[in-house]
């Protein structure tokens, strides 16, 4: 059994989903963040994210001691055989990603190493990125007149924000990129609970592991926008894309998932992820045409949504629109590149007043929006919403508001127009109560 303690450095949505799960497969670890606040709600039982399931997880494992939160990092790593690097890789304003953080954690390790330690790089890095932190690390060593070993490992992550905690217990695929063969045993020892419970395992390079992340994210992204455009034809010939998707996905060579017409993808993953390997593409004298349609084609999808309520609605000059839900996605408090963000300027623009209402979003959507926040009134609940708006815009599909009052919402809004934007209601259902309803990727009336 491995018995070294685990660090995790950077403790947000995946550093901290990966060292309380880690915890709980039987591993002692350390969270590390520089963010102070972050580290005493944790240390007091909270959770400063949003995440389903979570705080059981932690709560079981706080207890227990097998998890202990700290803005140490020095002495983090002095205590842990395995570091892992969980921190941001935001994208810079060239679409490439900034590698800031991770090789200041990097220099931190070459500065606190005192033995053997693997090095785990967990965040979404560009391929060669492992090669440059372990150059960072040996190159603080020498500085220090030093020569410890060590190894580093690409392990990328594939969870998804609002289905974390099982996606990082139950997943699809682990994948381990290295070289080293002692580092790939202490690897399968820190992931024991998965190794022994039949999860794939895939074994590389570091090159390949950091490809494979890119490569899977840039396809669901591809995937989404693919089926978005489709839903613009659809709309013109009379074509129903829930009953399309439906059947492609039938295709065992397809698959059912990431087909869903709507208004386009966000999200702290999919916009920086394709963006960022256009650009390693580009300076490798490639150019990744599909990835870039895809890109395009998502950006047009939001504005499309825009194109298609001023459509509707004629000119927005006085009128308010109620906004359903503002997080890229339900079950999360994350509106990191939200279509929302563009869509709800967008409206504005064009002389729109907004009521908007997330069960999880409103406070980070305040300051992300705070540029229109004259414009915007937050409300309590979705029925609050809809009282003096003129139409109805459903833009994340939280499961509260797949089981709306119809009638009430008819009664409530002045224009009876109700736009699903995640194709959650059936039209029949909306427009026996009177509401027009107007979906993603289904023939519009006239
Ligand atoms: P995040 O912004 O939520 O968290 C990053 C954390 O790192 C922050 O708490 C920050 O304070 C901390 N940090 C920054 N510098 C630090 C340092 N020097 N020492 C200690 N802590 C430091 O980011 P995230 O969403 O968890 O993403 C992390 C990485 O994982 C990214 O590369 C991302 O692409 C990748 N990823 C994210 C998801 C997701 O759904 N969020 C899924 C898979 C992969």
């Amino acid at each position: 059994m491995y018995e070294n303690k685990i660090s995790v450095i950077g403790t947000g949505y995946v550093g901290l989903v990966s060292g309380v799960c880690l915890a709980d497969f039987g591993n002692t670890v350390i969270n590390v963040d520089i963010d102070e606040e972050k580290i005493n709600k944790l240390n007091n039982g909270e959770v400063p994210i949003y995440e389903p399931g979570l705080s059981e997880y932690l709560q079981r494992n706080f207890e227990s001691g097998r998890i202990s939160f700290t803005t140490d990092v020095k002495e983090a790593i002095e205590n842990s055989g395995v570091v892992f690097i969980a921190v941001g890789t935001p994208p810079k304003d060239d679409g490439s990603a900034d590698l800031q953080y991770v090789l200041s954690v990097a220099r931190d390790i070459g500065k606190y190493m005192n033995g053997y330690k693997v090095i785990v790089d967990k965040s979404t890095v560009p391929i060669g990125t492992g090669r440059k932190v372990a150059a960072v690390i040996q190159e603080e060593l020498d500085k220090r007149g030093v020569d410890y070993k060590f190894d580093v490992v690409s392990n990328p992550e594939f969870l998804r924000e609002g289905k974390a905690v099982y996606d990082f217990t139950h997943p699809d695929r682990v994948v381990i990129g290295t070289e080293s063969e002692k580092a790939r045993d202490i690897l399968k020892e820190v992931y024991r609970a998965l190794y022994l419970n039949d999860t794939p395992f895939v074994f590389t390079n570091l090159e390949t592991a950091e490809m494979i992340k890119y490569a899977s994210n840039a396809f669901l992204a591809t995937k989404i926008s693919f089926i978005n455009e489709i839903s613009v034809l659809c709309e013109k010939v009379n074509a129903d894309v829930q009953v399309v998707a439906k059947a492609m996905g039938m295709d065992g060579r397809i698959g059912d998932k990431f087909l869903h017409a709507g208004p386009g993808y966000g999200g702290s993953c999919f916009p920086k992820d394709t963006r960022a390997i256009v650009r390693i593409a580009a300076e490798n004298g490639v150019d990744l045409k599909v990835i870039k349609a895809g890109i395009e084609a998502n950006e047009n999808q939001k504005l499309y949504m825009v194109e298609k309520i001023v459509n509707k609605l004629g000119d927005l000059k006085g009128k308010t629109l109620g906004i359903l839900g503002l997080s890229f996605k339900p079950e999360t408090d994350d509106m990191r590149e939200a279509p929302a963000l563009t869509i709800i300027p967008e409206l504005i623009k064009r002389g729109a007043r907004i009521r908007a209402f997330d069960p999880e979003g409103i406070k980070e959507a305040t300051w992300r929006l705070k540029d229109y926040e004259k414009d915007i009134i937050y409300c309590d609940n979705e029925y609050e919403v809809m009282k003096g708006s003129n139409a109805l815009v459903l833009l994340t599909e939280w499961n509260q508001f797949r089981r709306l009052d119809l009638k009430r919402v008819k009664e409530l809004l002045a224009d009876p127009v109700f736009f699903d934007l995640r194709n959650v209601y059936e039209v029949e259902e909306v427009e026996k109560v009177g509401l027009e309803y107007i979906g993603v990727g289904t023939a519009q009336k006239a």
